[in-house]
């Protein structure tokens, strides 16, 4: 069973198109099972049916004819209970329904499970039988396994326009795809997908703009891949037994057959691009061979496939340079990296959609910093045939619109125009402090771990930068920079921003933050080595970026250090002796170098129950509540799937921030916060009143933060605040504040 299980799992994924990949399901669950015949329905949602998608055992012809509705028969019962029925005596139930189109015979033993996929009943997988003898609870077992596995497949292809895009129509009608709000703001645009090199299911469809150039394409990649296999075999001629030596002359073969070839080519001249045409014959060769019986015949799939990649990789050697980013590109992909984002030029760059990560994401702080609007994910968006289509990306409510209507497009040109206006406004705020109504101000800075980012804080009125993150300088490059590459970045931030302050933090890698030269590869990697964990145990990395930051400081002495992931007070003590020492070195060989102001951020549960000790050791606390958050909560910042889960304004997390702010004013020390919640003007409204000191956070915020600030007192956000605490969900604490805003016409800062 379980070797089924496996074989139905590489199936599933490795078929494009959903109805094949049902078809070869329901063959397997027959034979595995020895039923007479199986069948999967699928939820048609627009008409409110259940549509008959795949069977083996009854008429071919009933396939998508047979339709019943959502409360009909045995299998509208096993979508209505949500779980499997499991009968020997079908036939004689009140809710059997008997199809002549189907040349049904009588089958009284009846196995059917709901295919689920985040509570939505996606459709029925049945067995059945003519012996009137229940299925045992192992293949009950086995069916509601294979059912949990296809609800991913068909929740995704569903997305590609509902029961007519399982039919493995690949032409998107308009669509509206639900994410997660990545970095507000609205963007019309032109989807450019990015893809993970070398993988051919991740290659979009595209448009062939110049046929013969990619027919060239793919001939130069053949050619080359030959040239290489000829290498490789003779090197391993050697080596290898006569029969594994036999699969290079295969791949000679196949290099050299017309079925691959021609077959490519004529999906060039039809229109596509050479990379997809190729994958297209790929996978359609991997299939005839994957779908044998024959386990060795079934392994060439694999060989298949293997060819298939090298081909592609040469195709894609050529083809970076080649490509042209459109003027209004909106970066799409299944992971998007911050590499992939700068390749594209600041000008092109409207919008960024990610189907993983969520708010918190790395990519979506970055396009947030770049005030570019990005949707998080947006797990059922049908990334590979986005490519060159028009899409629309709302960063605040997390949608996606795929080819929109007219309608649609100009409902959004309104709200860009809107947004404009509203900026233009807020502007106008950019000189003026942000103070309560009752004269308690809160000074706002920036985040950003970009110099060319500087120019965009300093014309948001900030009062410096609150945090800069120094993992960017560290991910751009092939290797840790030097001290001195070090020094030269942080000294232009810092004289760029002098005389006002920035704090600089230190590198802080590990959970979703990669060196690419620095891998860290962990089961657990936000509980494992990250942050001052991972500097801590490389002193040498520490103490050469503590030198860096003193000597940028030298003469311009507006630089204060803060130190990421504290879990204890001991890292702190240490941290504080390594960059005691870095000043004492450097005193004797420099100029001007002085003892910088220290903080320590408070991201994890822990540390907020020690930030009295904490708050004594350094200077100042900056409550990093992105992580705090996904640890008091227990919720994965990027797991999509959770993110429902994931909200800053829940009330443990505001009592954590009470606890917090307490310790550390009765040391005297003040309190920032600098996780995106100090961003969400509604948000900043409670945290002033839970008495943060100051806020930091991305350019683009910042003039809504101030507009609210300005237009509370003090008194009345703590109000909010007594209210809040007692609360039980963040939903109800949102309300409150929402009312309250609304009741002084600010209801339009939250949302477009
Ligand atoms: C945070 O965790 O809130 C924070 C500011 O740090 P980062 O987002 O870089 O992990
Ligand atoms: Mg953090």
């Amino acid at each position: 069973m379980l070797d089924v299980l496996r074989r139905i799992v590489q199936e599933v994924g490795g078929a494009r198109n959903l109805t094949h990949a049902l078809t070869v399901i329901v063959r397997r669950v027959k034979q595995a099972m020895n039923a007479d015949v199986s069948s999967v329905y699928l939820t048609d949602f627009k008409q409110q049916q259940y549509v008959l998608m795949a069977n083996q055992g009854l008429n071919p012809g009933s396939v998508g004819k047979v339709r019943l509705g959502l409360a009909e028969g045995l299998v509208g019962m096993v979508g209505m209970r949500e779980e499997p029925i499991n009968i020997d005596n079908a036939t004689e139930s009140p809710n059997y329904r008997y199809f002549p189109e189907t040349g049904e015979e009588q089958y009284p033993a009846f196995l059917g499970v709901p295919i689920v996929h985040n509570r939505k009943v996606l459709g029925v997988l049945v067995v059945q039988r003519r012996d009137s003898i229940r299925f045992t609870g192992d293949e009950e077992a086995f069916l509601i396994t294979v059912a949990a596995q296809l609800a991913g497949a068909i929740a995704h292809a569903e997305a590609s326009g509902g029961i007519e895009g399982l039919q493995g129509d690949h032409e998107i009608r308009s669509l509206l795809v639900q994410g997660l709000p990545g970095a507000p703001g609205v963007a019309l645009g032109t989807a450019v997908v990015v893809y993970p090199a070398a993988d051919l299911e991740a290659v979009p469809d595209r448009k062939a703009d110049d046929v013969a150039l990619e027919e060239q394409v793919f001939a130069d990649a053949i050619n080359a891949v030959r040239a290489d296999v000829t290498i490789l075999q003779e090197r391993i001629s050697e080596v290898l037994l006569p029969e594994d030596r036999a699969l290079f002359d295969a791949y000679q073969l196949m290099l050299a057959s017309d079925s691959l070839v021609n077959s490519t080519v004529e999906r060039i001249r039809n229109g596509q691009w050479a990379s997809a045409a190729l994958r297209d014959t790929i996978i359609e060769h991997a299939l005839v061979f994957e779908d044998m019986e024959d386990p060795y015949l079934r392994e060439r799939g694999e060989d298949v496939r293997d060819l298939g990649r090298r081909i592609l990789m040469h195709m894609q050697r050529g083809a970076r340079g080649r490509f042209k980013y459109p003027a209004d590109t909106i970066l799409v992909g299944d992971a998007i990296s911050a590499s992939a984002l700068a390749e594209v030029p600041p000008e092109c760059l409207k919008g960024v959609v990610s189907t993983k990560g969520s708010t918190t994401s790395h990519v979506a702080i970055l396009s947030h910093a770049l005030g570019i609007p990005a949707v998080m994910g947006s797990a059922d968006l049908p990334v590979n045939y986005l490519d060159g289509k028009s899409v629309i990306v709302d960063g605040y409510r997390g949608r996606i619109f795929v080819s929109p209507d007219a309608a649609v497009t100009k409902e959004y040109e309104r709200l860009a125009q809107a947004e404009e206006e509203l900026s233009a406004e807020l502007a106008t705020l950019r000189d003026l402090s942000a103070t309560t109504t009752d004269g308690v101000s809160v000074p706002l800075y920036v985040n950003t771990g970009l110099l060319s980012d500087i120019t965009s804080a300093q014309n948001s009125g900030a009062e410096g930068i609150g945090l800069y993150r120094t993992e960017f300088p560290f991910m751009v490059r092939q290797r840790f920079p030097s001290e001195d590459e070090q020094r030269q970045v942080y000294q232009s931030v810092l004289k760029a921003v002098a005389p006002k302050p920035v704090t600089i933090r230190t590198l802080d890698i590990g959970g979703d933050k990669a060196l690419p030269y620095f891998p860290i590869k962990e089961e657990n990697p936000f509980l494992g080595w990250r942050g001052m964990r991972v500097t801590l145990d490389h002193p040498e990395i520490f103490l050469v970026q503590m030198r860096a930051m003193l000597r940028a400081n030298a003469g311009v002495n507006n630089m204060s250090i803060l130190f990421p992931m504290v879990t204890n007070v001991a890292e702190v003590d240490e941290a504080i002796r390594l960059v005691r020492r870095a000043h004492h070195e450097l005193l004797d060989t420099e100029s001007g170098i002085t003892m910088p102001r220290i903080g320590a951020m408070i991201e994890v549960p822990s540390a907020v129950y020690q930030a009295g000790a904490l708050a004594q050791r350094v200077d100042f606390i900056s409550v990093g509540t992105n992580d705090l958050t996904q640890y008091l909560l227990a919720v994965d910042r990027n797991n999509s799937r959770v993110a429902g889960l994931y909200d800053s304004l829940h009330p443990a997390v505001l009592r954590a921030l009470s606890e917090i702010v307490d310790q550390a004013h009765q040391y005297g020390k003040p309190v920032g916060v600098c996780g995106e919640m100090a961003g969400d003007p509604l948000a900043a409204l409670i945290l002033v009143g839970i008495g943060v000191d100051n806020l930091s956070m991305n350019a683009a915020s910042l003039p809504r933060v101030k507009s609210v600030i300005r237009a509370f007192s003090a008194g009345h956000a703590r109000e909010l605040v007594e209210n809040a605490l007692d609360m039980e969900n963040p939903g109800m604490v949102r309300r409150l504040v929402m009312d309250a805003l609304n009741h002084k016409n600010l209801g339009n800062l939250v949302h477009a």
